[in-house]
């Protein structure tokens, strides 16, 4: 019998590697991780398996409390080359983010002191000034997330009342987040006009009424309609809403606060676009295009701002003092018109098919095995331009005739430290480097290196 010849407890617990973890940690902990395992092998004896030895579950234990001990979430090299990937983290920050992150978390600052007059004051204020400045807006608030300043907005201004949304934009973004349920969630009630492919300015005015509180314009971020489509224009839908008196939102989603168009790519709908347009307030979020922190930005009328800023949730939805930190440092760059050379996505996406052959190129040549670069498409990702793509070269690893396969290649890069995220093409695994950090191309090397070993 295979079980009999499992070790014990106690005997796993005896080697010296485990004695040393349940040391460095707590020796109840310890203990329990061995009967995990010791559970786990049991299972693969019934699944056919042979017994491990004492050893082997000291070794599977060990690397699970040494697992605890590090950082989570862990760095990862991201070589997928797609630029704001939601696995992933979305946005990584610029350099001057994290060090307004640091010294925010360090030590005491600012936060809500005004330090001139020396009382309280408004974690907002420079914040504010920052978003009005690079949007165009009268007024800014920034909380949570993208999610949360829509919801705030339409607890604010359309509680009990009506909402009206065009057919084609009652869209779910991922993660949960359904227009329609967030509407629910907000206690208005939506009214759906239009089709599916086409909604003109007449079917928003003819379904106003004195319980319509808002228009709200979503921007349908991870799918494309085509051909025989129409959407109203925001500047037309802005007007109506002046008129009729009813309030207009624009849920942007991924605020590219710079032209996409520049790098090849389809029109990203720009934030202070909707405001100039003259929408009523303007919804995005930080960590997509805008390439800072979790955040949700809401910048337009300063009646309308005023409003969620004083609603009771706004509390519950605040922005932290560190996203608050980065998130002034990112705005900055724009400011600066440094956006392109130090924002990490915008660097990323502006990066030119060139370049990267070159670095794929030289990844090839400090490799010694059947590596090859190839032409392939990266993606921008985070539900902003989909379908879009650029044009990339990638390292590709040919997998069709190793043992593992691209799915175990990928399998092992994973359980790498750091591990390497690759994707995977026609049985090659492909290493993308628009995404890899010039800084974590050793890394990743040595992690290809060690595939042979
Ligand atoms: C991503 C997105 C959201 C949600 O934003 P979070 O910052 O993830 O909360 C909402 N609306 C649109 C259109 C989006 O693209």
């Amino acid at each position: 019998m295979q079980f009999r010849n499992l070790p014990s407890v106690d005997s796993v617990l005896a080697l010296p590697n485990v004695t040393a973890a349940a040391a460095a940690y707590s020796r109840e902990w310890v203990v329990e991780l061995a009967r995990e395992e010791l559970d786990a092998a049991r299972q693969r004896i019934r699944q056919g398996g042979e017994a491990d030895g004492a050893e082997e579950i000291a070794a599977l234990v060990c690397r699970r409390a040494e697992e605890a001990g590090l950082a989570e979430p862990r760095r990862v090299i991201n070589a997928t080359g797609v630029v704001i990937h939601t696995n992933l983290g979305r946005a990584p920050l610029s350099r001057a983010a994290m060090q307004a992150a640091e010294e925010a978390a360090a030590g005491y600052s600012n936060l809500e002191f005004d330090l001139e007059a020396g009382r309280r004051g408004s974690r907002q204020a420079r914040l504010e000034s920052l978003i009005r400045q690079v949007t165009g807006a009268e007024a800014a608030l920034a909380v949570n997330n993208n999610a949360s300043a829509v919801l705030l907005g339409l607890l604010a201004l359309a509680a009990g009342r009506e909402v009206i949304v065009s057919r084609a934009e009652a869209v779910e973004i991922g993660g949960g987040f359904r227009v329609p349920d967030v509407l629910r969630q907000s206690g208005a009630t939506l009214v759906d006009v239009g089709t599916t492919n086409r909604t003109y300015l007449r079917d928003y005015e003819e379904a106003t009424t004195e319980d319509t509180a808002a228009y709200l314009k979503v921007h349908a971020s991870n799918f494309r309609v085509e051909g025989f489509t129409s959407e109203v224009d925001a500047k037309e839908l802005a007007a109506l809403g002046d008129r009729l008196g009813v309030a207009v939102l624009h849920d942007v989603g991924s605020g590219s606060l710079l032209p996409t168009e520049r790098y090849g790519m389809a029109h990203e709908p720009m934030p202070q676009e909707s405001i100039r347009a003259g929408m009523g307030l303007v919804f995005f979020s930080g960590d997509k295009l805008l390439g800072g922190p979790q955040a949700g930005i809401v910048a337009g009328r300063r009646e309308l701002v005023g409003l969620l800023a004083r609603h009771p949730l706004a509390r519950a939805v605040r922005i932290d003092k560190l996203s608050l930190a980065s998130l002034t440092a990112t705005l900055v760059h724009y400011l600066r018109g440094e956006a392109e050379r130090e924002i990490p996505v915008w660097r990323m996406i502006s990066a030119t098919a060139e370049s990267l052959k070159e670095r794929a190129h030289s990844w090839k040549r400090q490799l010694s095995e059947p590596y090859s670069v190839a032409e392939s498409r990266s993606a921008v990702g985070g539900g902003s331009l989909p379908g879009e793509t650029l044009p990339t070269w990638a390292l590709a690893l040919d997998a069709s005739s190793l043992p593992e396969g691209a799915e175990g290649v990928m399998r092992l890069l994973r359980e790498g430290r750091p591990p390497v995220v690759a994707r995977v093409e026609d049985e090659r695994v492909m290493f993308d480097p628009r995404t890899v950090a010039p800084d974590e191309d050793m890394e990743l090397l040595a992690a290809l290196r060690g595939l042979n070993g």
